[in-house]
């Protein structure tokens, strides 16, 4: 039972000018809540040596294990459409890089390790309930097949913080394929240092595209390459009804990572309009919003590397705008083929795609809860008698009467074993529904981490039938509805 980090670390091989050096704080009285043994696993770490007191203390900054070099990344962002020209770590800290047994690069990242310099106001630390979700969330995104961070770990701290009131202190092991974001790019383009944006170009390259290198111009490279992974992750996550909350540049990963789970929710009810975040009072992020606004905010991308796309600034905007134009088609194309999917249609065929399409807007008029819709699609497909589980779903049934007919038909006139089996590896049974995640923060606030250890058991396996844990897949009832979320400070 060895404590053995392999850490290489690249970024804190980059300039000083990407980073502060700062060691986490200490807390008094750390304990696991959750340790992702495949994870570690995944980055040759004993799961024994990790839950042992000594593993326990490095996974909580109150020990430095051998190699790591904590660093705070600076990085400015648009939040909600405003520049902030300096952001940066204020509430985690880079570890160091481990190069995994898939011979992938991830980032060791504390979240909750202590002010940092770019603190401001903030006390650096998290918050017990932020954790827990962002743990809850990230884990069923990947389970759900969603590009994510992961979470390596969760711990109390044994510290009381202070929020709107005393709450309880934690602490989250976050891994990721990079924690470069958007922001990272306009943090040195905001200080026309055009040789940090190509060094961290470079970087982000030789780390998360290295095919690119080889390319006549690989920075070109690199912003087609964001622009594809931001598409095909955003078009993910509206088929999965899942609504980021606060997708500011700071928190759009140039990976193509969902990163930053602070106000996101799952849909229930089908609402493309829907918002959850208190604080985004006028629906920038909704759900319906997220294409447009992941193509704003890589257009802010291109901006901080025009110099880089070409001899000339004709030639420059001439690449970024053509680079940018392609957004929409990658968004289009992944959502059309992933809507077809979750329906056994065929995307390619202008009717099927209208067929799924018109679904939605009778999902949207009758409240229809979007993951159960799609899932009991499945048992209709089988068998028709199992329509009327579907037409309950629906405020005003008859809404989906006149669909299903149509759906039965085109559905029934392709290969139905093919079609349905790809319809259930595209439709899962369970999603974090807002009310589970609630209900498991509030026990674990009162001590009681087993509703938290259930709801992530459940979540492995979304794609799975259940039965033993039915109530997980149901809607909350009125009276459980979570209609607002918080930023996770
Ligand atoms: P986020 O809302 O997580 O995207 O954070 C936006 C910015 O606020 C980032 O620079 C964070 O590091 C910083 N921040 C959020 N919470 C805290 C905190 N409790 N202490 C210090 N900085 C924070
Ligand atoms: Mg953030």
């Amino acid at each position: 039972m060895t404590l053995n980090f392999r850490f290489d670390n690249s970024y804190a091989r980059l300039p000083g000018e990407f980073y502060v050096r700062q060691a986490p704080g200490s807390v008094s009285a750390p304990s696991l809540i959750a340790l992702n043994r495949p994870l570690a696993s995944l980055l040759h770490l004993d799961g024994e040596a990790l839950a042992s007191a000594d593993g326990i203390a490095a996974l909580c900054g109150n020990i430095l294990p051998s190699g790591a070099e904590p660093l705070a990344m600076a990085y400015a962002g648009h939040q909600f459409g405003h520049f902030v020209p300096q952001l940066g770590d204020g509430r985690a800290l880079l570890l160091g890089e481990i190069i995994g047994r898939d011979g992938i690069r991830r980032d060791l990242h504390l979240k909750g390790a202590g002010p940092t310099p770019f603190s401001r106001q903030g006390d650096g630390r998290a918050a017990l309930g932020p954790v827990l979700r962002e743990y809850l969330l990230s884990e069923a995104m990947a389970a759900l097949g969603v590009p994510t961070t992961r979470g390596l770990a969760a711990l109390t701290s044994g510290d009381e913080i202070w929020r709107d009131g005393p709450v309880k202190g934690a602490l989250l092991v976050r891994v990721a394929q990079s924690h470069v974001r958007i922001g990272t790019f306009q943090y040195f383009a905001a200080r026309a240092d055009q040789a940090a944006v190509s060094l961290l170009a470079d970087h982000v390259i030789a780390r998360n595209y290295p095919e690119l290198a080889a390319e006549k111009n690989p920075y070109l490279g690199l912003l087609n390459a964001v622009i594809r992974r931001q598409g095909e992750l955003v078009a993910k996550w509206l088929l999965l009804g899942f609504v980021h909350g606060v997708m500011n540049t700071d928190n759009m990963s140039v990976a193509g990572e969902t990163i930053d789970y602070g106000p996101c929710a799952f849909l229930d009810s089908y609402d493309p309009f829907k918002v959850f975040s208190s604080i985004d009072s006028h629906g920038r992020y909704a759900y319906g919003r997220q294409p447009q606004i992941a193509a704003w905010n890589l257009a802010r991308l291109a901006e901080t590397m025009l110099f880089l796309l070409g001899p000339d600034e004709e030639a420059q905007m001439a690449e970024a705008n053509g680079a940018l134009s392609s957004f929409t088609t990658i968004f289009a194309s992944a959502y059309r083929a992933g809507l077809c999917a979750k329906l056994g249609l065929d995307p390619s065929e202008e009717a099927d795609v209208s067929l799924a399409q018109d679904l939605l807007t009778r999902m949207a008029e009758g409240k229809a809860d979007f993951t159960l819709v799609f899932r009991c699609l499945c048992e209709a497909a089988e068998d028709h008698a199992c329509d009327r589980q579907v037409r309950a779903l629906f405020a005003e049934p008859e809404l989906y009467d006149e669909w299903a007919q149509n759906w039965h038909h085109r559905f029934d006139a392709g290969q139905r074993g093919a079609r349905l089996a790809r319809m259930r590896t595209a439709n899962p049974r369970y999603i974090p529904r807002n009310h589970r995640i609630e209900e498991a923060i509030k026990a674990a606030q009162k001590g009681d981490f087993s509703p938290f250890q259930t709801l992530l058991q459940v979540l492995q396996t979304p794609y799975d039938e259940q039965p033993e844990f039915a109530e997980f897949a149901t809607p909350p009832r009125p009276d459980e509805e979570v209609c607002r979320t918080f930023c996770g400070t």
